[in-house]
């Protein structure tokens, strides 16, 4: 009984032990991911609101001034008087117009990532700030051919993107620009090349003062112009929204932010087009930057929960397990004389009887009770009655083995369990019991206190039930009653 109790208990604790891990983790978790969410939907929120518009808009301002500047700078040099000049009076010491193309180069020319150029139509010389010594322009060379284009152009210039061969080969913009005299005549083609490089450190620049991603695609969505390691080069922007350059440019145009998904990371993007060059500028975040931080709370976050959870758990179970052996011990023992009750007796007699029908150990039993006890009760008054229990209790805890079992059986009886004893040698052990409590004093508040104990003792007969040997015990205490009391009786043998 008590032991499916004892179980049954655990089970509860157990059972409460989940729950609240269960509802603390519910909790914490719950609380630290919805905190999560929300952050990530503020980021994100910010992102396509005021960020990704604000800068790519940024972006797209400066980009253009960067790229109309090479434009400027060529019509300059196209209207410039001295190149008009130069070449109408013969194209006379050729260091003239070298010094004249350094000079416009270093002047706008802060990163070095500049080329400045002059082809004569005259004589089909090509001048170039890289270069010192001239060379053709020759119609059936491809390398010329931008020459022979710009030359039969209507408007007054053209961008192309075209790898420059005086500069090892290095892809650059070039804005070819036509120059008339003053009759309107051609004289020649100048202009300014922008290498890839220089391009490329903008861009650089834009994507670490942004925290974005930069990047230019031709008309066609072909990926012309991004940072060296972006791994975008080449690639076209369909891959990445499903949608060819114009419809993305359009979608991004009416949304204020596209937004695609590639790799499982969110994209937000916004895309410009650049008339000059006939070129789209992209420009695009994502917010696992923003969002690392937010991570890094819900990690800390999670493990703070983890941490007070465990705890939790472990006062918990250490507090009901407090409780719970305090509450086993208080309905184990008896609180007046702090022994064993009748219920623990009752299972340990059960368990040493068990034993003792394997090993055939001997048991014997002594029942004892108080002889009138009532009245003591009556005469000193009940307080006297409790000190006169407890006092018997120590005597016969005193006077036992370890091995024996005692208990406070019933208000004034007591029992006693015999390990490994005969009834001649309990016989003889219960009458020092007798004797020693006829002998002792249990004064109590100067009040002098004599009594006497009436005992029944009996042999363990291993065909027997616990409840029979203990009938047998009490019979030969009612005996010893009936006989005057003040003695040990002996029961009678078991018989069937
Ligand atoms: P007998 O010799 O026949 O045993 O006479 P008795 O007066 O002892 O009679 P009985 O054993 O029937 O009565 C026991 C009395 O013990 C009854 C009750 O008032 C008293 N008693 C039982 N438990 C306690 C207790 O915890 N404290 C006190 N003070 N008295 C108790
Ligand atoms: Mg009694
Ligand atoms: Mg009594």
């Amino acid at each position: 009984m008590a032991a499916n109790n004892g179980n049954g208990v655990a089970m509860d604790k157990h059972r409460l032990i989940v729950s609240l891990a269960l509802l603390l983790g519910i909790g914490f978790i719950g609380t630290s991911l919805a905190s999560y969410f929300v952050s990530q939907n503020a980021i994100r929120e910010s992102i396509i609101a005021t960020e990704l518009p604000l800068t790519s808009s940024h972006i797209y301002s400066e980009m253009q001034k960067d790229l109309i500047r090479p434009i400027l700078i060529s019509s300059m040099m196209a209207h410039d008087t001295f190149l008009c000049d130069w070449v109408t009076s013969g194209e006379k010491s050729p260091e003239q117009i070298e010094e004249y193309l350094q000079a416009v180069k270093s002047s706008n020319d802060d990163k070095g990532g500049i080329v400045t150029f002059f082809g004569s139509e005259k004589s089909r010389l090509h001048y170039h700030s890289g270069r010192s010594i001239l060379r053709k322009l020759n119609p059936d060379e491809s390398r010329d051919a931008w020459y022979f284009r710009t030359r039969n152009l209507r408007e007054p210039y053209e961008i192309n993107f075209d790898p420059d061969f005086d500069n090892r080969g290095a892809l650059t913009i070039f804005v070819n620009y036509r120059v008339l005299d003053k009759n309107g005549a051609l004289i020649g083609v100048t202009g300014v090349g922008l290498t890839e490089n220089t391009m490329q450190q903008l861009i650089n620049d834009f994507q670490t003062r942004y925290q974005s991603h930069v990047y230019f695609t031709d008309a066609g969505g072909k990926v012309i112009l991004s940072a060296k390691d972006s791994g975008m080069m080449g690639k076209n922007i369909r891959e990445a929204t499903g949608m060819d350059v114009r419809a993305t440019h359009e979608q991004a145009q009416r949304d204020g932010v596209l937004r695609y998904k590639k790799d499982g990371r969110l994209h937000f993007l916004n895309v410009w087009f650049i008339p000059e060059l006939n070129w789209y500028l992209f420009v695009e975040k994502m917010d696992d930057a923003a969002l690392f931080a937010t991570r890094e709370t819900l990690y800390v976050n999670l493990a703070i929960s983890l941490v007070v959870t465990v705890l939790v758990l472990l006062l918990t179970n250490m507090v009901i397990g407090r409780y719970q052996r305090r509450l086993e011990e208080m309905a184990a023992t008896d609180t007046l004389s702090g022994l064993p009750n009748r219920r623990v007796f009752d299972l340990m007699a059960q368990q040493v009887i068990d034993g003792a029908r394997r090993t055939g150990e001997p048991l014997s039993i002594m029942l004892l009770d108080i002889d009138h006890f009532k009245r003591i009760n009556d005469r000193y008054g009940h307080l006297a009655g409790d000190e006169t229990i407890r006092k018997i209790a120590d005597t016969l805890k005193k006077m036992l083995r370890h091995s024996d079992i005692l208990s406070r059986w019933g208000g004034e009886e007591y029992v006693v369990l015999f390990k490994g004893c005969e009834l001649d040698y309990a016989l003889i052990l219960t009458e020092k019991f007798r004797a020693a409590i006829e002998a002792r004093d249990f004064s109590y508040s100067g009040q002098h206190i004599a009594l006497t104990v009436s005992c029944g003792v009996a042999q363990y007969d291993q065909k027997e039930t616990l409840s029979q040997w203990f009938d047998r015990a009490d019979h030969a205490l009612y005996q010893a009653k009936q006989a005057g009391r003040n003695r040990v009786c002996v029961a009678a043998k078991w018989v069937a």
